[in-house]
């Protein structure tokens, strides 16, 4: 098949789905690649080395995607990415359909076989295709980069002839994939650091990074089925309220990640408790895209609160994207073979993965939890009509 690699159009969006180390398997597998000429720029990747590794380098993306049999991607298509799509094409990218389903219908109509990344199921034989985790890692690592850069403090302790500093104190709010690398970064740097998240699971995984795991008790569990994360009850919330004030008032860098799959994150950092944190602390909102969790974050700025600096980055992924894009690549190819026999797609939906992640195919809706959002969209705006 042919797999095409459009330069992604977002202004803010410098990762590529595709490098040319991992072309190996592709080409191996008897499949040819072609590039739009600069997909790889912001990721550090040249058309020269593409065209080593075996692509053809188009010009355009009207010239990409009329050849185009797969098309990799890291963002949403646009309108008019969808439109060049070719009926019956693959296309495997994020599509956040859970927060956009409308975007299922038009590659439904569109004739397409879509597949959402962030759809692939979180279990062990999928580790490797895994994109939320490789991605959410990279962010984590990057966040505390973020908030060590901006207390004007050290990380570690110190012992000098001009006295000794105290290490930072760091505390993490949501141990999942991002928060587990961010307090993996912090403890690199040297800082104390402590960390909750109301799954019990995080406690071990916490406490393995040498962080301290703060115990609520929040009278109920966190957890859902498969070991993700549920909406807690307003009891558990104020129990969890009063608890963390506490650690947040003597944190000089707070990072924040809790998100719950398909819901707004929670609002876990509240006026009161910005307000009783040191001046020259830092809160990193990791969450600022799902909705946020600390308030009066606002999405891509700095805001300054009392003297503490509230941050809010919006696609840190992208700001790593030599990296991500290396591992996004390794993460897309892993899949597409896991979806591709004998040079063509061949879909078992009996299979987990297929089930889970292949939302639109021969021009329907196929992934059930989609079909649901998009009833339920339309059966809302026919109300609000
Ligand atoms: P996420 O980004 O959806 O959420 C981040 C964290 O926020 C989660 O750990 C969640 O428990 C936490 N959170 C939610 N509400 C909170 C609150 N009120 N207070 C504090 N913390 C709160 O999660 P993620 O990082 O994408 O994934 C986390 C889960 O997925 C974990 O169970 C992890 O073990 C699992 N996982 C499994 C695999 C696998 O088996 N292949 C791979 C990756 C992740």
């Amino acid at each position: 098949m042919r797999i095409a690699v459009p330069r992604e159009i977002d202004a803010d969006e410098q990762r590529v789905a595709l490098v040319p180390s991992e072309m190996t398997k592709l080409v191996k597998s008897a499949h040819s690649v072609i590039i739009e000429a600069g997909a790889g720029s912001g990721s550090g990747y040249t058309d020269e080395e593409y065209r080593q590794a075996g692509a053809d380098i188009r010009r355009s993306p009207a010239e990409l995607y009329k050849d185009a049999d797969v098309v990799f991607k890291v963002r949403p298509p646009k309108e008019d990415e969808i439109r060049q799509l070719r009926k019956g094409a693959v296309l495997i990218c994020f599509l956040e359909v859970l927060r956009e389903p409308g975007i299922a219908q038009k590659l439904a109509d569109q004739g397409v076989t879509a597949v959402a990344l962030e759809m692939v199921p979180r279990i062990s034989r999928a580790q490797s295709m895994d994109a939320l985790s490789s991605q959410a890692s990279a962010a984590g690592y990057k966040a505390m980069l973020i908030g060590a850069e901006a207390i004007r403090k050290y990380f570690p302790m110190l012992t000098t002839a001009a006295g000794t500093i105290r290490p930072a104190r760091v505390f993490v709010l949501g141990a999942g994939v991002a928060g587990l690398q961010a307090i993996a970064t912090a403890r690199r740097l040297g800082a104390l650091v402590e960390a909750f998240d109301i799954r019990a699971a995080a406690k071990g995984e916490v406490e393995s990074l040498g962080a301290k795991f703060v115990d609520i008790d929040l009278g109920e569990s966190g957890e859902a089925e498969g070991g993700y994360a549920k909406e807690i009850s307003e009891k558990a919330k104020e129990r969890e309220h009063a608890l963390i004030k506490e650690v947040i008032a003597r944190s000089d860098v707070v990072v924040t990640t809790a998100a719950v799959p398909g819901k707004k994150a929670p609002v876990l950092v509240t006026e009161d408790m910005v307000a009783a944190m040191k001046t020259g602390s830092v809160i990193v909102d990791m969450a600022v895209e799902q909705g946020g969790n600390v308030a009066g974050s606002q999405a891509g700025k700095k805001v300054m609160v009392n003297g503490v600096a509230i941050i809010a980055p919006v696609n840190l992924p992208s700001q790593m994207a030599i990296h991500t894009s290396q591992l996004l690549a390794r993460n897309l190819v892993t899949l597409f073979m896991h979806l591709a026999h004998d040079g063509k797609l061949e879909l078992d939906f009996k299979d987990e993965i297929t089930a889970g992640a292949v939302i639109t195919h021969g021009g329907e809706i196929v992934h059930e939890r989609t079909k649901e959002l998009v009833h339920d969209d339309k059966t809302e705006r026919k109300n609000h009509a």
